[in-house]
């Protein structure tokens, strides 16, 4: 922040009358924008903000390639399923009868881009001592809706992708134990790795196909996708019923059995039948 944007927001108190005047300014330019920027609220979806005012910063807008485009998929936010395939609900210490799907959020800006054939380096991340995979088929909405019928669902989704929700297991739990949210153990900085987007135009649908996670060239994870508990489908439709969706959106549509932990150095391989693989190396140190 510089120092006019630091006096605006009433960071410095060097002078509070310029403060006043700028905020009057502001507020007297009757821009939805500008009003909404000077308390704070975020862009993008219901209720969002449009244009005329000007940022007093730049904030990124994470997006993924499109594969066989030179065009980027905008993203707006990121819904991940809990506990989707049976195997994996049950290692996970729940029942997996078909009780009602759950989902939680990742930032947008956790998306760690790996582009195709290449092997991106991922940094151990901080406070946790059980660093998980969970590798998933990542499903992206070109349209959006509410109370979406699960026959319509499939018809908002925009493309596929390879994702890894990384996890940071053992703060995952505490948080759980103690019935605190979840974001410590899923919401970090670069907990979203995932490979560009493939258009269902190029690529179909995935219902069915082997989902596979090696790390060091051993097979950690394998499964199919027609084992998920909840489809794409019936998971957009259940997610409608509590957002809006727009386009933008992103839902990773669970993990299979046999998740567990990396370390510095591992390399992970995520596979889904039809796409690329997802190629991550684990970097930096263990934490003390
Ligand atoms: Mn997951």
């Amino acid at each position: 922040m510089d120092a006019n944007v630091a006096r605006r927001f009433g960071a410095s108190s060097t002078s509070k009358e310029t403060d006043v005047m700028d905020r009057r300014k502001v507020l007297s330019t009757g821009s939805a924008a500008a009003v909404a920027a000077l308390a704070g609220c975020a862009t993008g979806g219901t209720g969002s903000p449009t244009g005329g005012g000007k940022t007093v910063f730049a904030v990124a807008q994470p997006m993924l390639p499109i594969v066989g485009t030179s065009e980027m998929f905008p993203v707006r936010r990121i819904y991940c399923i809990g506990r989707n395939y049976a195997a994996h609900a049950r290692e996970m210490g729940s029942d997996p009868n078909r009780e009602p799907p759950f989902f939680f959020q990742k930032p947008s800006d956790a998306i760690q881009i790996v582009a195709i054939g290449t092997t991106a380096d991922h940094p151990y991340p901080p406070l946790t001592k059980n660093y998980h995979y969970e590798i998933e088929l990542v499903a992206a909405l070109g349209k959006g809706g509410r109370n979406v019928a699960p026959e319509e669902a499939l018809s908002l989704v925009y493309g596929y992708t390879i994702g890894l929700d990384m996890t940071r297991r053992d703060l995952q739990r505490a948080m759980g134990d103690e019935k605190k949210p979840w974001e410590i153990g899923k919401s970090f900085d670069r907990s979203a790795p995932m490979g560009p987007l493939h258009r269902v135009a190029d690529v179909g649908h995935f219902t069915k196909g082997a989902i596979v996670l090696k790390v060091n060239g051993v097979t950690k994870q394998s499964a199919d996708l027609n084992m998920m508990t909840w489809s794409v489908a019936e998971q957009i439709s259940k997610l409608s019923q509590a957002f809006e969706l727009f386009p933008g959106d992103l839902i990773y549509s669970g993990t299979p059995e046999n998740v567990g932990p990396v370390v510095p150095g591992d390399v992970m391989q995520g596979s889904i039948a039809g796409l690329p693989t997802l190629d991550v190396r684990v970097t930096g140190t263990k934490n003390a």
